[in-house]
């Protein structure tokens, strides 16, 4: 099975683990894109970290990883549905380097925000950009932020974009168990790259932790699904005012949208866009009578 996340137990659930391989979904995400590949390989790090977290939360609507720097990667974006699509892109120099986080990002900032539904209040978090990779700043940010021990281990390449993580539940009861954590997480030390983005997710747990007791949950799927639409782009173009959209399409013929996530092109003429204006008279005048 690809495009799997599994969820795991260890131990009458004192932690708690994710591991995530997306390959298919990746690939049609990567398809349209000509990033560089270190650039690729954080992406796609980034698109594991966050279908990761979004897993061990509830929300409704979006999760959205975005860092922002003046590095050689100037923007990246990710963002995971409750439904579990995703769609990410970034924004970098025609040539990147491979380097550490914040060499690649640079000086900026990366902020977590979750749409919670209409009963809670949007969250947000701030990820300071420290640490050799993305995997550290995030667990530093758990362990800081909710007092969660956590681990996590990112790989990335052109076929795959894999994650694992740990997490010490804090509700966790006084266990005769009392090293299970640093016992698992040292072992979660161990995996390599390649084993992530080769093996099977259950082989990748039994090689890591077949001396423990594991209790795997049955996989979910993630896709690779873009939420745009000619109509939020219309939407877009009416929220500029009918003047200064017809002033736009006089000046260059028409208006024309890419969507950052998917690439996909939406061109709005004059007819679209005075159809697009006059529709909205005809129906606020529906409400009038
Ligand atoms: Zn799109």
């Amino acid at each position: 099975m690809t495009d799997t996340l599994q969820r795991f137990l260890m131990d009458r659930s004192d932690v708690r683990g994710e591991l995530v391989q997306l390959d298919a979904a990746w690939q049609s995400l990567l398809k349209s894109t000509r990033y560089p590949e270190p650039v690729k390989r954080l992406l796609g790090e980034a698109v594991a970290a966050t279908a990761l977290m979004a897993e061990t939360i509830k929300f409704d609507g979006n999760l959205t990883l975005q860092a922002q720097g003046d590095g050689p990667v100037k923007l990246l974006v990710v963002q995971v549905t409750s439904e579990r699509t995703f769609r990410a892109t970034a924004k970098c120099d025609e040539t990147v380097e491979a380097g550490s986080l914040s060499e690649m990002i640079g000086k900026g900032q990366m902020v977590i925000t979750v749409e919670q539904g209409e009963s809670r209040s949007d969250y947000q978090g701030v990820v300071p950009l420290e640490g050799e990779r993305l995997q550290e700043a995030l667990a530093a940010y758990f362990e800081r932020s909710e007092q969660l021990s956590t681990g996590m281990w990112l790989a990335a390449n052109t076929d795959r974009a894999a994650g694992l993580m740990l997490q010490k539940l804090p509700e966790s009861q006084v266990s005769s168990d009392d090293d299970l954590w640093s016992r698992v997480k040292q072992l979660a030390d161990t995996v390599k790259a390649d084993e992530l983005l080769t093996l099977g997710g259950t082989e990748v747990l039994h090689r890591l932790f077949h001396e423990e007791e594991v209790r795997v949950f049955e996989g979910v799927e993630y896709q690779f699904r873009c939420n745009c639409s000619r109509n939020r782009i219309a939407n877009t173009i009416y929220s500029l005012g009918e003047d200064d959209a017809q002033a736009l399409v006089a000046e260059r013929g028409s208006i024309e949208v890419d969507c950052q996530f998917c690439h996909q092109q939406y061109r709005f003429d004059a007819v679209d866009v005075t159809q697009l204006f006059a529709s909205d008279s005809a129906s606020s005048s529906d409400q009038v009578h």
